[in-house]
């Protein structure tokens, strides 16, 4: 049997890094015909549009898609093909792990959290203009409904029980922005006790990221608004390793679609330089929402084994910061490939040494 997949290659380090994910989708054994669909930058200049109707059309058909990062111009330009897609295709939650690997390049080697992100709304919403003609005054509108309320901390909810975590925690600001805050919290408020065997609580989002900060194990499940789970999200991988092993999934009633947390770092473009993993451990979820759990497994260790290792990787994970004991930076091709070489000789259902966080519990990657 074959999967059909789209594949959005991207920009800047987008077509390396999904390269990558390829090498190491190969080395699993389970067979993906993956589709390519242009994108991005490099898809003006084919077609003269970011996001042309048949990269939608490839993705309502596959029903799943890997996509790597894409550029967005800053200030001005079209608008973004990332925010685009989530919203012409309903892609409302966004779902971004973040699991310190290898007990590496973190402070907190305990982190193992979620993100859980409103992806369609809030102050995303794309309703933005300037007051007045000499540009001195501008809004942007925050738009919060019932509906998409309801629905992401539903799914959050569900999330929690299918992964077999404990706590959710909503995170918004209601005590400021009483209407759209408050919205989200009523809805979490009356949500809540269907999911007796998940603790809810609450925290207001300056406040998160400070317990973030400090405490990070303490937290496993969180649920919030499109802005602060953007940010909320950053921070996490921060504390999880970094930028290049944060892997993120977009979910819709039936879509999924599978995406780095990081962007397009143009100034490494085309430099064989990037970190992969984030876009292998997308590769690694996007296994598991197509039911090859002994493949994303595979998956998962060895990307585990070579950061442990540390003999084959990319310069963000040989650096100072990263590890104790520097070492000689290798491209981002040479890891994919030390991944894929380590994919078939791993033991998927071996348990990974390492401590847990409270919301490691029920890891079945993790050892008691
Ligand atoms: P970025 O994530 O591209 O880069 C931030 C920093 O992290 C840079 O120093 C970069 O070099 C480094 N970095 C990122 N990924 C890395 C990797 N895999 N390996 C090694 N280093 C890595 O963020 P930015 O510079 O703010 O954004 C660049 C572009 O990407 C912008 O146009 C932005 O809009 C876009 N972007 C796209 C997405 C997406 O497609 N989902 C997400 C975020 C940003």
């Amino acid at each position: 049997m074959s999967y059909r997949v789209t594949l959005i290659p991207g920009d800047g380090i987008g077509p390396e890094v999904t390269q990558a994910a390829r090498v190491v989708g190969d080395a699993t054994g389970v067979s993906i015909d993956w589709e390519v669909a242009e994108a991005g930058e490099e898809s003006i200049r084919v077609s003269g549009s970011p996001l042309p109707d048949d990269v939608l059309r490839s993705i309502r058909k596959n029903k799943i898609a890997l996509k790597g990062p894409i550029t967005t111009p800053i200030g001005s330009g079209f608008r973004s093909v990332n925010v685009a897609l989530r919203q012409q295709l309903d892609l409302y939650a966004s779902v971004r792990p973040a699991r310190a690997i290898a007990g590496e390049g973190t402070r907190f080697p305990e982190t193992d959290l979620i993100v859980v992100r409103e992806a369609t709304e809030g102050l995303y919403s794309g309703v933005e203009h300037w007051v007045d003609r000499e540009h001195s005054a501008a809004e942007t509108v925050a738009v919060v409904t019932r509906k998409a309320s309801d629905r992401i901390i539903r799914f959050a909810f569900e999330l929690a029980r299918r992964e077999h975590r404990h706590r959710l925690t909503a995170v918004h600001k209601a005590n400021i922005m009483k209407t759209t805050g408050g919205l989200f919290q009523t809805a979490f408020r009356e949500i809540a006790p269907r999911y007796p065997d998940i603790a809810a609580d609450e925290r207001l989002i300056d406040n998160m990221c400070m317990q973030l900060a400090k405490k990070p194990e303490e937290y496993d499940v969180i649920v919030t608004t499109n802005l602060f789970g953007d940010i909320l999200s950053d921070l996490c991988a921060g504390l999880a390793g970094g930028l290049g092993v944060a892997p993120g999934a977009l979910y819709g009633d039936e879509l999924a679609v599978f995406e780095p947390v990081h962007g397009s770092a143009p100034k490494y473009a085309g430099q064989d330089k990037a970190d992969p993993v984030a876009e292998i451990l997308c590769l690694e979820l996007l296994l598991r929402h197509l039911g090859e759990t002994e493949a994303a497994n595979r998956v998962f260790r060895a990307v585990w084994e070579t950061i442990g290792e540390k003999k084959v990787v990319t310069y963000d994970l040989a650096l100072p910061g990263y590890t104790a004991h520097p070492v000689p930076a290798s491209s981002c091709s040479a890891m994919a490939k030390e991944i894929a070489r380590k994919v078939p000789l791993v033991d998927p259902d071996a348990p990974l040494p390492r401590p847990r966080g409270a919301g490691a519990v029920n890891d079945p990657h993790l050892e008691a």
